[in-house]
């Protein structure tokens, strides 16, 4: 089955092209991404397996030119990877906001878009552009089922002790104030295929999962389950990252407002996008540069590597408490899936539970690596995550109920 896997976001779509052959096996055919849409200069970069990639530069004045593109690419004759559209059956698309009207993935019809709709005050930005995708799609390939998948699904096993926040209870009925989570999708896949890779029985596990990119968050699995996650309202909750600030004392927000003279959008724009690394550092949100900075001796940089050590090790310290111990600590993404010293400080923490890292195999580590030592009383993996795959899998099996 050829599934296109769509990410749209407000000024791009990243997507996938794969031929499903079931769960685990599967070809990438393609691959790309559509950037600076409704700017004046855009740019598809689209990359056949096997073939040159190819970048082109022109203005995509918006996310129905860009999808248009898209197809465009994966049918061209020297680049293409397909005969016609006709040759994709089913499309999936990831959206960051579900609330909680989906617990699992859902076949596009007007009611899911409509509840997708009203999920967008939660996610003014990527919910309007990912239904913007959605009617892209439905513009050019109208008879092809189009399936979401929801960043948000898999923590909805949350309890309200979990998911409730300590504020007037009013404003959850009236509002729908409560912890959503985020990055679902990645937790959900890695901490299953975590479990099997190390031969645990998902049904009856403990498992932490890291995901630690530009955004991060870190979520308590238990047999299979999340029962805590660090994200919540929305992914601004949480541990320090790339421009967001994670958790801080919420009267902070009303004082700067008031110092600054901030509007309320405004000061949402300094939690979210001037914050985390860049604000802490004042020189880059990207991880990479902070180690950079520190190796070369500056100390907002290193405070930066250091909380973000701090921060996992108290997230996943107060999740081994809830869960009343763990079986697995996997960590994922950017950073979780590319450096080994994160990974080694945050194991050192919990060396007096017998949490024992294997050097070797951590420097090492790349697609799904065990790393931690053969007597470590925990297992520690490293498994890269792969969102796509998951939405791929779920629009297969909806599109095939039909
Ligand atoms: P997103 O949340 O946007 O998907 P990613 O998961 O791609 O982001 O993570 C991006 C982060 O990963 C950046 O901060 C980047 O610096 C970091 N990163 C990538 N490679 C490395 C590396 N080798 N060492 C440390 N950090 C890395």
């Amino acid at each position: 089955m050829i599934i296109l896997v769509i990410n749209c976001g407000s000024s791009s779509v990243k997507y996938q092209l794969l031929d499903m052959k079931n769960d685990e096996v599967y070809d990438l055919l393609a691959k790309g991404l559509v950037e600076k849409i409704g700017l004046p200069e855009g740019t598809i970069t689209h990359k056949p397996t096997g073939k040159t990639p190819v970048i082109k530069n022109l203005p995509i004045p918006d996310h129905k030119l860009g999808m248009k593109l898209v197809l465009d690419a994966l049918v061209d004759p020297e680049h293409g990877v397909l005969k016609s559209f006709d040759d994709i059956d089913a499309v999936g698309h990831r959206i960051v906001q579900g609330a909680d009207y989906f617990s699992g993935s859902a076949l596009v019809n007007d009611d899911v878009i409509r509840k997708i709709e009203m999920c967008c005050d939660f996610a003014p930005l990527h919910n309007p552009a990912h239904l913007l995708g959605i009617h892209a799609i439905s513009a050019v390939l109208p008879k092809v089922p189009q399936v979401v998948t929801f960043d948000t699904a898999f923590h909805q096993t949350m309890e309200p002790v979990a998911y409730m926040y300590a504020l007037p209870y009013e404003y959850y009925e009236k509002y729908r104030v409560r912890r959503y989570g985020a990055h679902g999708t990645s937790h959900q896949y890695v901490s299953q295929r975590g479990a099997k890779f190390a031969g645990l029985d998902l049904s009856n596990s403990r498992i932490i999962t890291c995901h630690i990119g530009n955004g991060s968050s870190v979520t308590a699995v238990r047999n299979g389950r999340c029962i805590d996650t660090s994200m919540g309202f929305t992914p601004l909750e949480g541990m320090i990252m790339g421009t967001r600030c994670g958790n801080i004392d919420a009267n902070i927000v009303p004082y700067i407002m008031k110092k600054e003279n901030l509007t309320p959008d405004e000061m949402t724009t300094v939690m979210n996008k001037k914050s985390g690394f860049l604000g802490l550092s004042c020189e880059s949100s990207d991880m990479r540069d902070m180690i950079r900075l520190s190796a070369e001796g500056n100390e907002k940089a290193r405070i930066v590597f250091d909380k973000l050590i701090h921060d996992i090790v108290k997230l996943v310290g107060g999740y081994i408490a809830e869960m009343n111990g763990v079986d697995m600590i996997i960590f994922t993404a950017g950073i979780g899936e590319n450096n080994a010293e994160v990974r080694r400080r945050v194991c050192e923490q919990f060396s007096y539970m017998g949490v024992k890292i294997d050097d070797a195999a951590n420097k090492a580590a790349h697609d799904d690596t065990m790393i931690s030592a053969p007597d470590s009383k925990v297992k520690v993996a490293m498994i890269p995550t792969d969102e796509e795959l998951v939405i791929a899998r779920d629009t297969m099996r909806i599109a095939s109920e039909i």
